[in-house]
């Protein structure tokens, strides 16, 4: 079976995609090839970081391999927190701080919409492909639900009338930013392997 190594350590993201590539191809983790170092993400945008951390593995480690940025994108805020979202609140802030952060800054703006954008950049042996995923919403005024992770409770994509936070894994997968990236991924991987 041919071995892909995803460069995340996250358990979540891991068994995700493990489970739409089903048998057909082999992840791997980072520490699955024994990586613990922090690899750079200093690009200013999400395809930048994407193309950093795969390029990265391969260069350190000569492996096929695919990495993931993902940003959430505010109109009303000119783009951000975009390739900052997970420090929109200052290094070291968690999920709380940046959504509370997120919500003063949205105080009586009217234009709610923001987007979700995942990019995965793949290389398999010299050849590099990036895979874009996009769910269009709008920020809440205040939380709702508590299931997912990052700025889950305060996002409500087009497609639903609630949350992020409020749906199940399958739903929000079946719609989701990093749902549709990697599905576009399995896609891909399926029909090289066929
Ligand atoms: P990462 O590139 O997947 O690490 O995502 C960067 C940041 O975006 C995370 O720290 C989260 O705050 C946020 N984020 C990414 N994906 C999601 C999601 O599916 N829901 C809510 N927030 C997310």
């Amino acid at each position: 079976m041919h071995e892909i190594v995803f460069a995340t350590n996250n358990a979540h993201k891991l068994s995700e995609i493990r489970r739409m590539a089903g048998d057909r191809f082999k992840i791997l983790s980072l520490s699955d090839i024994g990586c613990h170092e922090d690899i750079p993400e200093t690009a200013d945008t999400l395809e930048g970081n994407a193309v950093l951390k795969a390029r990265y593995i391969k260069d350190h480690y000569g492996r096929d391999c695919f990495a993931d940025d993902t940003g959430l994108m505010v109109d009303a805020l000119g783009g951000a927190p975009g390739v900052f979202s997970a420090r929109y609140a200052g290094p070291g802030h968690d999920s709380e701080a940046n959504m509370k952060l997120l919500l003063e800054n949205m105080e009586g703006k009217t234009d709610r919409s923001a987007r979700f954008m995942t990019v995965i950049a793949l290389i398999l042996g010299d050849d590099l492909k990036c895979f874009k995923g996009v769910v269009e919403g709008e920020i809440l005024e205040s939380r709702e639900g508590v299931n997912g992770f990052g700025y889950d409770p305060v996002f409500r994509p087009v497609e639903s009338n609630v949350s992020f936070a409020m749906m199940s894994d399958d739903e929000k997968n079946a719609i989701s930013h990093r749902g549709r990236a990697t599905a576009l991924l399995i896609d891909y991987l399926s029909n090289l392997s066929e």
